[in-house]
Formats: structure tokens, C-alpha cells, sequence
């Protein structure tokens, strides 16, 4: 698919356009051409380092999504990310290149325009890395909370004065 046609898809999840949408289209585009293929269950997992814009477009274009556990996001707000395929086992590393002076002359709409046309080479550091992904996601069993009586994933339990409870009563017990 072309870029063009990428990013109208992933507008019609996002809801706009904007030049995260276009980084996340760019290393999707660049993951599809490279041995991965659209995950419709855990083919395919993501490893992302930050929560903007751009994740939409990987959860769109490659099934790598937060409902289905195949999007890890870790909170340490670089833009990194890490693609692991579960069938070659295989690993890629995309890392956005830092210190390119920003045009400032350019508008918000040219800016968008340039990373489109952008090779993802130009915009990223990109690595093969060792294949390391993280687990399956596990189907667990739920608890009822002891305090409010809603489900509760059973890992999420907290055992505090004899009860168990989830995190939010266990938080309003002790006052945290
Ligand atoms: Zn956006
Ligand atoms: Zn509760």
C-alpha cells in the first residue's frame, strides 16, 4: 500500500492528521516491507516507549494493539520502538534520529507533507535487534473485591486487613 492510502486509514481511527500519525505511519510502512505482516491475533508485538499519536498508526496498520496485549507500552517518553515477530523470529529496533535542526519556515501541513515523503531511513536509527519479546498475554482469572464487589483481574489484587481487594479500594483504605 502507499503512503497515501496508509495514512487515510489511520485517519479514520485517529480522527486527525498530524505528524506523530505520519512517524507511526513511516515505521509501519517500513515494518510491512521488511518480513512483518498485519497481526490479527499475536503474530506481531510492539514495544513502544511513548503514548502519542504516532502508536495509533502502528495499531491500525499492524494489529498491534492495546486490546489484544500485542502493544507494550513502556512510560519512558523517547520514541523508540521495537518490533518482534513471533513466526521468524525476528526483531527490529526504529529509534527517531535526534538533532535535525527543525525548517522552521515550514507549516504545520508542510511539515506533515515532508515526513510523508520521507524515507524511513531518514527519519530513524534503524536496528535488527535480538529476538526478546515479551510473553503472550495470559487470560487470567477474576476475584471479587471484597470492598466494592466488582471483578477484579486476580494479579491486581491487594490483600490488606484480611481482604482482597483491587487497587482503587485498596488505595481509599489506606489513604493513598
Ligand atoms: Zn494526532
Ligand atoms: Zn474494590
Amino acid at each position: 500500500m502507499e503512503t497515501k492510502e496508509l495514512i487515510e486509514k489511520v485517519i479514520r481511527f485517529h480522527g486527525h492528521i498530524c505528524s506523530g500519525l505520519a512517524i507511526g505511519v513511516l515505521a509501519a510502512k517500513y515494518v510491512l516491507e521488511h518480513g512483518y505482516n498485519f497481526s490479527p491475533n499475536e503474530e506481531v508485538v510492539a514495544v513502544v516507549e511513548n503514548d502519542d499519536c504516532s502508536v495509533d498508526s502502528l495499531q491500525v496498520l499492524l494489529g498491534t494493539t492495546f486490546g489484544k496485549g500485542n502493544l507494550i507500552h513502556q512510560d519512558y517518553g523517547k520514541h523508540n520502538y521495537y518490533f518482534y515477530n513471533r513466526e521468524t523470529k525476528k526483531g527490529i529496533k526504529m529509534s527517531v534520529k535526534g538533532g535535525a535542526p527543525k525548517d522552521k519556515k515550514l507549516s504545520k501541513h508542510e511539515r506533515i507533507q515532508q515526513l510523508l515523503n520521507s524515507k524511513a531511513e531518514d527519519i530513524f536509527n534503524i536496528y535488527e535487534i535480538e529476538y526478546n519479546p515479551p510473553g503472550l498475554a495470559q487470560i487470567e482469572e477474576s476475584i471479587v473485591c471484597d470492598i466494592c464487589g466488582e471483578k477484579t483481574a486476580s494479579s491486581r489484587i491487594m490483600s490488606y486487613n484480611n481482604s482482597d481487594m483491587c487497587i482503587p479500594c485498596y488505595k481509599a483504605q489506606r489513604k493513598l
